[in-house]
């Protein structure tokens, strides 16, 4: 399956915990104001590959806890974030994505096909970021809005339940 993507870093402690692969997804359709990767927005841009080689790049790099979907918004490819996602969980890694569309955005339809993506994760930092609500202290994420939701958890609710690392 094809998938466009922007880049990837092999070993990086700053997009969720542990020692994550990151992978970011080529087209954003939100343009946040002072978005730090406007170069992601294009949807023409970037390299397109394919999904299997991206699974088999990511499970190639040895000591990783997890895999973090960025970009970008991976939940603009959904099919192709969807297949990356579940092969990785499959291989015990925990899966991480960042959108800029909200919970309820992906439930009620207004992000396309996104919540194709939902049961292969196992977080989502939903929103959009925000110039006005940007926050330097709060946990793997650029502005107060966003959330980080514990979706397993939230998809057996039926609500947005927040993630905690267990502390
Ligand atoms: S969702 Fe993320 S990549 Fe897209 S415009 Fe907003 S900050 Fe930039």
């Amino acid at each position: 399956m094809k998938v466009r993507t922007a880049g990837a870093v092999r070993h990086s402690s700053v997009n969720g915990p542990g020692v994550r692969y990151v992978l970011f997804f080529q087209g954003c359709p939100h343009h946040c104001r002072s978005c730090q990767n406007p170069e992601t927005w294009d949807p023409r841009a970037g390299r397109e590959t394919d999904t299997d080689a991206v699974i088999a790049d990511i499970l190639a790099v040895r000591y990783l806890d997890g895999v973090t979907l960025s970009g970008g918004d991976p939940l603009a490819q959904p099919e192709a974030a969807a297949a990356i996602a579940q092969a990785c969980r499959a291989a015990g890694l925990s899966v991480w994505a960042y959108t800029g569309w909200t919970w309820e955005d992906i439930l009620t339809g207004r992000a396309g096909r996104a919540a194709e993506v939902l049961p292969h994760l196992d977080v989502l930092v939903d929103g959009p970021f925000l110039l006005a609500k940007k926050d330097g202290t709060a946990l793997w994420r650029g502005s107060s809005n966003q959330r980080l939701i514990d979706v397993p958890a939230s998809l057996a609710a039926g609500r947005p339940v927040l993630w905690t690392d267990g502390e």
